[in-house]
């Protein structure tokens, strides 16, 4: 039985939508090599490539993006230009319900949170990423809007009213500020269904993630864990807290 590493990568790897600490990617590299180890975000793949850097995004044995609802690997061998080459596995389409991106521009505009900068949702595979203080906001506004949204918890009321008129479809509180839309049992836990349930009879599955709490975005990848006695979840608060967690079984 050989163990099976998951990571998530804002608040877990790197400080949310940052680069990997210089320091700790050398460390993280060497750790990975001669491991199976696999990310699973909510970011896109060009996005995880920004923020770990080529290198570390290629030694990994498959990257899962936009909430697993992408999954690709590397292939053996570079083509002739020397460049690596990934094959995309599977990738989702999401179809977004008719309205659903009026009810979200609608709760941005009635939102009591004053800075509004534009950009509210994106598509990515398989999902949109939503956010009330919009993706073009710089790291200050999003920290001031992550401290709002801890003392008002707007996020948690926002997904709570989605429910109700989008029942077929997941919201949950992903990153420091946003809210990632998907079809039902899109969530990070399809890489089980989709990838390892198989693996997971012969292997020890473990999954680090800053977010398992419902309704975070780790939540379900790390419940359908946990309910497997060859899974296991470990949840961080930062980036610092995996770098001591590398140190210890069953990581080190
Ligand atoms: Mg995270």
């Amino acid at each position: 039985m050989s163990d099976i590493y998951l990571f998530d990568v804002d608040g877990t790897l790197t400080p949310p939508k940052s680069r990997i600490d210089a320091k700790f990617k050398s460390v993280f590299k060497q750790w990975s090599t001669g491991r199976e180890v696999y990310i699973v975000s909510g970011g896109s793949f060009l996005r995880l490539i920004d923020q770990l850097g080529l290198d570390t995004v290629e030694q990994m044995s498959g990257i899962f993006p936009c909430m697993g609802n992408a999954f690709y690997q590397k292939r053996d061998q570079i083509n002739e230009g020397g460049y690596s080459e990934w094959d995309a596995i599977y990738e989702n389409k999401f179809i977004s319900p008719k309205n659903l991106k009026r009810s979200l521009n609608s709760i941005v505009a009635k939102s009591d949170y004053p800075t509004k900068t534009g950009n509210h949702h994106e598509d990515r595979i398989g999902m949109i990423n939503f956010s009330v203080v919009g993706r073009n906001a710089d790291k200050t506004e999003r920290a001031r809007y992550e401290q709002w949204d801890a003392e008002t918890n707007e996020r948690k009321g926002i997904v709570q009213k989605l429910k109700g008129i989008y029942p077929g479809l997941d919201f949950v509180i992903g990153g420091a500020v946003s809210i990632d839309i998907s079809n039902k049992g899109n969530d990070k836990s399809q890489v089980i269904g989709n990838y390892f349930k198989e693996a997971l009879e012969h292997n020890q599955i473990h999954f680090v993630g800053d977010r398992i709490p419902f309704p975070g975005n780790d939540h379900y990848l790390a419940r359908a864990l946990t309910l497997h006695s060859n899974g296991a979840a470990y949840e961080v608060e930062r980036w610092q807290d995996t770098v001591e967690l590398l140190k210890s079984q069953p990581f080190a």
